[in-house]
Parts: structure tokens; sequence; C-alpha cells
């Protein structure tokens, strides 16, 4: 089994034990079963994914009305060329 390095979110402890791979194990320091597994020496980097909550919403409704104006925009292009070309 690996060893792992697990922090403890209810106490901050941090401690190493040997568990499954993909499992956990509780905080020997509290009991607490809300620990999270920390990848050896390497610390993930901290990259945010997108948005979230409000202003991933305002962001997708944003999205859509510019999507909407340039369909019409390019709707208006494509009559406009038609009627020049025919
Ligand atoms: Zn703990």
């Amino acid at each position: 089994m690996p060893l792992y390095e697990f922090h403890c979110d209810e106490c901050g402890a941090r401690f190493e034990a040997l568990v499954a791979a993909g499992g956990t194990t509780d905080c020997p320091a509290c009991g607490g079963e809300r620990v999270s597994r920390r990848w050896s020496q390497i610390s993930p980097p901290r990259v945010p994914v997108g948005l979230t909550g409000k202003a991933a919403a305002e962001s997708n409704a944003r999205r859509k009305e510019r999507e909407a104006q340039r369909r019409e925009r390019s709707k208006e292009k494509r009559k406009r060329g038609a009627d020049r070309d025919f």
C-alpha cells in the first residue's frame, strides 16, 4: 500500500498513513473523517478553474448574448451578400 500524506480539514493536522490506492483514513489526532490527501512533496498548482457561482452565470449570460448578436449580424451579412450577388 502506498504511503500518503494527509491533511486534516477538521483540526489541521498533517500526517502520513498507508492506505489503499484511492482510499482515505481518519485523522489520528482528532479522529475526524474529513481529511484531504496530499500528493507527496509536490504541491498541486493552485490554478483557478474558471469562474464559479454568480460570476459564472453572468459570464454565461453575456456569452450567450454575444453569440446571439453574432448570429444576427452574420444573418444580415448573408442577406446583404445575397442582395448584392443576385
Ligand atoms: Zn484532525
